[in-house]
């Protein structure tokens, strides 16, 4: 069976090669390329060469064709060569599969025929750069399940405090938990904590009264995905006030910096309200 499918991918992409010259400028189809979606659909397309760099390999053009048509999984990949011998994809054509999505490692490229051989995407690109942020789409987000007062919690937590210690962490919490609806969300990933989310909701916003993400885990797309859960969860516009160091991240989540005030505590600090609309 999983002969077979190689077998058809092959001939689709042989099917579509044509080797020709468009102009004194352009060539194509020297190259046939097939791809099978997660659907089970097969996409083709032929390598276009140009003057000036704008050409395309057959690969790609295979997952533009994919793309046009609503799909973008991606299971197998065939290339077939002038020679009729397959060929791997270039490093662009495989930088492109990995920004796909998460599973695009995992798709299966046709080295040879026969004997049958083949390798998956994700060995043939080791320590690919963006792979810390496909992380955060791996991460699910739901109600704390560890001890709101335990150090584990706390060590997040605390990234968001100034000059924190554990007792002016356990102060903020128990005045916190004064607001009766307020609600803290974790953010996992592979059910470790890696994100915290303290929030109060009223009837017409919700108030987010902290939010923190584990160190190493920072910059990844993780506190986004908090911001966007929280606004699908309660469909309703999400509010924090904030200062220097945080409102570069409000700003980027789509969040609209309504207020600026400034504070005399025992230096100037400035505070911004921030607010992102649920629409
Ligand atoms: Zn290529």
């Amino acid at each position: 069976m999983e002969n077979t499918i190689w077998h058809t991918l092959y001939n689709r992409a042989k099917a579509v090669q044509n080797d020709r010259t468009i102009s004194p400028f352009m060539e194509a189809g020297a190259v046939g390329a097939a791809v099978l979606t997660a659907e089970g659909n097969i996409y083709t397309g032929v390598c276009i060469d140009t003057a000036s760099g704008m050409g395309m390999c057959a690969e790609r053009n295979a997952m533009a064709n994919m793309l046009t048509n609503g799909e973008d999984k991606i299971s197998k990949v065939v290339a077939v060569m002038p020679d009729g011998s397959s060929g791997t994809p270039c490093g662009v054509c495989r930088e492109f599969m990995m920004q796909l999505n998460q599973d695009s490692r995992n798709i299966e490229i046709l080295l040879s025929l026969d004997p049958l051989k083949t390798v998956r995407l994700g060995d043939m690109m080791p320590d690919w750069w963006g792979e810390k942020y496909l992380q955060a789409e791996c991460c699910t987000i739901k109600e704390l399940a560890e001890d709101l007062a335990g150090e584990v919690v706390y060590d997040i937590y605390k990234l968001c405090m100034y000059k924190p210690t554990f007792e002016k962490y356990l102060a903020r919490i128990s005045n916190r938990k004064q607001h009766k609806n307020f609600t803290v969300y974790g953010c996992y990933l592979h059910n470790e904590l890696i994100g915290i989310a303290g929030i109060c909701p009223y009837s017409q916003e919700v108030e987010i009264t902290d939010i923190a993400v584990k160190k190493d885990m920072q910059k990844k797309g993780v506190g986004r995905k908090i911001i966007e859960y929280l606004t699908e969860n309660y469909q309703l516009p999400l509010l924090a006030e904030t200062d220097d160091d945080a409102v570069g991240f409000y700003r980027k989540c789509g969040f609209k910096i309504t207020e600026v005030t400034t504070e005399k505590n025992n230096e100037l600090c400035r505070r911004y309200l921030c607010r992102r609309s649920n629409k």
